[in-house]
């Protein structure tokens, strides 16, 4: 990978994590899982408003390293608009990416992650959004609620 791309590929992790995507409780989220990753204190809930098969809605929130929650900022912008088979197949191309070194030919988001293969104890701070995502996909959906906001 040449200077250039390692650059840009810091600049996609370091802009997901000044400024992380869909952070934050879901107020009408229908499922919902809790990931952590204690080797690194990495924390990160995953909402989710299924709408059918699809996930209409995502967001999540959590405390961690800037890989932890860049990833999962990331993460959400790729799993909206998708069901659970497609949120799995992209994690699996992210799976292989993150332990492989090997990015895809074309650019793409989740390839700036590549560079965390060289550090194996980040792996699951990358992974960490990702497997709270499938937990939530997986989930019973939650009691409707309300309209009203107790908080
Ligand atoms: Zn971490």
């Amino acid at each position: 990978m040449s200077a250039d791309l390692t650059e840009l590929y810091q600049q996609v992790i370091l802009d997901h994590n000044r400024r992380p995507r869909n952070r934050g409780k879901l107020p009408t989220a229908n499922r919902v899982a809790h990931g952590d990753n204690p080797t690194c204190g990495d924390q990160c809930s995953v909402y989710l408003r299924m709408d059918g098969a699809r996930i209409a809605e995502i967001s999540f929130d959590g405390s961690g390293c800037a890989i932890s929650q860049a990833s999962a900022s990331l993460m959400t912008t790729q799993a909206k608009g998708k069901t659970g088979p497609e949120v799995q197949a992209l994690y699996k191309h992210f799976h292989d990416i993150v332990t492989t070194g090997n990015a895809p030919e074309e650019i793409s988001d989740l390839a700036a992650f590549a560079g965390v293969h060289s550090f194996p104890a980040r792996i699951k701070c990358a992974t960490l959004g990702w497997h709270a995502a499938l937990e939530a996909l997986k989930s019973d959906p939650l009691p409707t609620t309300t309209e009203s906001h107790l908080d």
